[in-house]
């Protein structure tokens, strides 16, 4: 039996997402763009998709652009933030230490091309303090952009505070909701909102189709040049099936949010109550201010890559932080920008359990993640060490 514990890497479709896609792919095939009947057909399921994801967030349909996930949307906002900010001779942008690779590697080319990024500290329980954000803003600052929710840890930030605090300054807010939609609730007008990524393969949807919110007034620019699609923003004939299976996915994730955030949270919870058990272990981030299904550790002793794979031994298909990084052997820039030590970082494990997850699931990873540790420990020279006295614990 396989225990999937990695939603944060990516979901397994819904039924009614499958159902939804296939269905569009066999009857619905025509090209949005053209003008006889199956065409139409199609634009109508386009902008029916559209019209259905703008109600989730709280948004107009003509703000919802299309893309192909979430990195493309995390590139399309920042870009289009900079380069607004460029003709206004504005060439600072404020984000954190610790968003996604979308992102940080955004910034790191723009500042290549000329625009000076701070990168604002964590703190320790993964929390981006909003003080700390209008701080940083200066007079010639474009774009503040900072994460939803983080994807390796779960900490869910105090976005509609630092919504209010870019209003009030008149700078562009962008937030990589990637982990939020879908899971939590979202009102782009209520957050003060200006940018907003989403991807459906994080919320039961398919793989390669995700969405940008820009709120009516922000100029995007175009990554892909081509055809008129998308207002002109995004060239490219459109994933109708795949848009059409998004919206489904997030319409079934809206309606059940409530229910599925309630039979998730006391899961998760149980399962960090269980795991605190081992002892110089640590959760990392906020215990409360978290997505439902995150639960994120830190063993010491051990190095994390071993411990997933023996973890596979058992059927527990986890993650040692996000997927992007996993096979390097740099130990994850998140946990690094909540404070923790290279060596304990190495020592990370990421269960994100789903709405499937069942109460025996939870016992298994309890009893399996236990087991996995104290062998690993075992023959452990750092553990001998740490044991001897040799070395001093860092997690009690
Ligand atoms: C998964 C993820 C992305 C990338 O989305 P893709 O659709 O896989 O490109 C970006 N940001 C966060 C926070 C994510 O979790």
């Amino acid at each position: 039996m396989v225990i999937y514990a990695d939603n944060a890497a990516t979901t397994k479709m819904s039924a009614t997402a499958v159902h939804t896609m296939l269905s569009v792919m066999e009857n619905n095939y025509g090209n949005p763009s053209s003008l006889y009947s199956i065409g139409q057909k199609a634009r109508e399921t386009l902008e029916e998709a559209r019209e259905e994801i703008a109600g989730v967030i709280g948004a107009n349909p003509a703000e919802i652009f299309f893309t192909s996930g979430g990195s493309e949307a995390d590139n399309q906002a920042i870009r289009s933030a900079a380069e607004l900010g460029r003709k206004n001779g504005k060439n600072h942008i404020v984000s954190t230490a610790f968003e996604h690779h979308a992102v940080l590697h955004t910034l790191r080319k723009l500042e290549k091309e000329g625009f000076q990024v701070t990168l604002l500290d964590v703190h320790s329980d993964g929390l981006v303090r909003p003080e700390e954000v209008e701080k940083a803003i200066r007079e010639d600052t474009c774009l503040v952009t900072v994460m939803y929710a983080n994807n390796e840890i779960g900490t869910i930030q105090p976005i509609r505070k630092i919504g209010a605090i870019c209003r009030k300054h008149g700078v562009l807010f962008h937030t990589d909701a990637v982990q939020a939609v879908g899971h939590l609730p979202i009102d782009v007008v209520q957050d003060q909102v200006d940018l907003l990524s989403a991807s459906a393969h994080k919320f039961h949807g398919p793989k390669g189709v995700g969405f940008l919110y820009a709120r009516k007034g922000v100029r995007l620019s175009s990554l892909i040049e081509g055809g008129a699609q998308e207002q002109g923003k995004r060239a490219g004939t459109e994933n109708v099936p795949g848009i059409a299976a998004m919206a489904a996915a997030l319409k079934e994730a809206a309606e059940g949010m409530e229910r599925n955030t309630a039979v998730m949270t006391e899961k998760r919870d149980r399962l960090i109550r269980g795991l605190k058990g081992i002892p110089h272990s640590a959760l990392n981030g906020d215990e409360k201010q978290r997505l439902p299904g995150n639960v994120n550790f830190c063993f010491e002793g051990i190095e994390g890559e071993s411990l997933l794979l023996l973890l596979d031994d058992k059927g527990i298909q986890a993650s040692s932080g996000s997927a992007c990084t996993s096979g390097s052997l740099d130990p994850s820039h998140v946990l690094l920008a909540i404070g923790r030590v290279h060596d304990v970082a190495h020592g990370s494990l990421r269960l994100s359990i789903g709405e499937d997850t069942t109460d025996a699931d939870i016992d298994e990873m309890i009893t399996g993640v236990t087991q996995v540790v104290t062998y690993l420990r075992s023959f452990s020279p750092i553990w001998r060490d740490l044991v001897s006295g040799k070395k001093a614990f860092i997690l009690p």
